[in-house]
């Protein structure tokens, strides 16, 4: 009995296809995302979703400032240089105006540092390179248009306006600005619980010296680290023998999750126990395979837990490789949209090929391979690799070489996609 006759479902689609229904998946993720916020301490929310608008406390910048060090100048007075300015005064970042100043009046000029307030009256900064000081004038030797050199009180955002919306993804320049406008704490989402629930008899604990006909069981642990890296909080269940009885009980516990990812057991073979168990949980799969290589028996779907939780899981193929690789391109998509976050988190770059490249029609495939080239020519170069079980070469790559279904025969120079892993 192979696993299509115990399954009344068999449903392969191509890479394209797959990757639809996983996104429209995350569209309803995201429908449903109410009640899952907590407040964090500013740098705790780095890699996590904001789940609360952040607005400017002020006007950003609060004052019209200057972006480079000179003279600050009416710009009319400065149109036919060169012209000589009476100098009145200096305003440095932090500093304040002369006592008294009212206004620059024509025939003025303030010396004024970068990110200093430029005063009423000036709408200019001339460069100080393009400048002659003369004691206590200075001779201004170009024109300046009117707001050269100023930033615009509020023209980086008013004051109650949003900086940085709900369902953004919180790294270095988020915090910074959360930093700018005050925010010691901040509202994110909630990490998602996802269940990695690895399956096979040959399969041991990495602790365990494994028998000749055992291996260790890496694939708890890539997906752990990219579990952690998508925003999700790992947990880690007991290895599921193939055996239907413990893999059913793992299985029930892993639906109580927000996700349940399995490795293993998800191809046609006698001992691949994965999706009739699934199925036992009123299982809906979205797609039991995928015309992609490494990843064939990839499955998706949703089932009941025991609770009445209707939970997403991906069947994961066993080969390390394929872990990997069907974890990055599909369900990193719904821990990103379980993480609240709205951000496009698989994105294809384009690069040329360093060398020519033959490969077989049929699938959509993912060649381990790295980024190389110099800062205007990104090229891509393959990593030798031994198929989806050679961990050593994937550790080597950077990214993956993406091959469509089509195409048998590519030249050095070619354009192809990239998927960075
Ligand atoms: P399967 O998808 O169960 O047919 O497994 C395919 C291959 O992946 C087999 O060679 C397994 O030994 C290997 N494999 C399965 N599970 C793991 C795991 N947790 N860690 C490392 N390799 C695994
Ligand atoms: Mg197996």
């Amino acid at each position: 009995m192979n696993s299509s006759s115990r399954l009344n479902i068999e449903r392969v689609v191509t890479f394209e296809g797959a990757r639809q229904i996983v996104l429209d998946q995350a569209r309803q993720v995201h429908g449903d995302m109410s009640g899952r916020e907590e407040e964090v301490p500013l740098l705790e929310s780095l890699g996590r979703t904001l789940a609360k608008d952040i607005h400017a406390d002020r006007d950003f910048p609060p004052f019209p400032r200057a972006t480079r060090d000179g003279y600050a100048v009416r710009s009319e007075d400065v149109s036919q240089p060169p012209v000589e300015l009476n100098l009145i005064g200096e305003v440095r970042a932090g500093g304040s105006l002369p006592e008294g100043f009212g206004e620059l009046s024509s025939g003025q000029a303030i010396a004024i540092m970068t990110g200093a307030p430029v005063p009423a009256g000036s709408d200019a900064v001339v460069m100080v390179e393009h400048t002659e000081r003369h004691g206590n004038s200075v001779c201004l030797l170009r024109s300046a248009q009117a707001g050269e050199n100023v930033v615009v009180q509020g023209s980086e955002g008013v004051a109650g306006s949003v900086l940085i919306s709900s369902g953004t993804l919180m790294g270095a320049a988020q915090i910074a600005l959360a930093a700018a406008v005050g925010k010691a704490r901040v509202r994110v989402q909630r990490r998602p619980v996802v269940a990695i629930l690895s399956t096979g008899d040959e399969v041991v604990p990495i602790s365990a010296m494994p028998a000749s006909n055992q291996i260790r069981n890496s694939n708890s642990f890539s997906l752990v680290a990219q579990v952690i890296a998508a925003g999700g909080e790992p947990r880690q269940l007991p290895i599921a023998p193939d055996e239907p009885n413990r893999l059913r009980e793992l299985i029930a516990e892993g639906l109580e999750s927000d996700l349940l990812l399995l490795s293993g057991g998800v191809s046609a073979g006698e001992y691949d126990l994965v999706e009739p168990a699934l199925s036992e949980f009123s299982a809906e799969f979205f797609f039991t395979g995928v015309q992609m290589q490494p990843g064939k028996p990839l499955v998706f779907g949703r089932a009941t837990a025991k609770s009445g939780r209707r939970t997403y899981f991906f069947g994961l193929p066993g080969n390390p490789i394929s872990t990997m690789v069907t974890f990055r391109l599909f369900a990193n998509i719904i821990v990103a949209a379980l993480c609240g976050n709205r951000q496009e988190t698989t994105r294809f770059l384009q690069a040329r090929l360093a060398a020519d490249l033959k490969t077989k029609t049929g699938l959509t495939r993912f060649l381990p391979a790295r980024l190389i080239g110099d800062l205007f020519q990104p090229e891509v170069e393959l990593v030798k690799w031994q198929g989806s079980g050679d961990m050593a070469s994937f550790a080597r790559a950077d990214c993956l070489l993406v091959v469509p279904p089509d195409q048998e025969q590519f030249h050095a120079g070619e354009t192809v996609s990239v998927f960075c892993i």
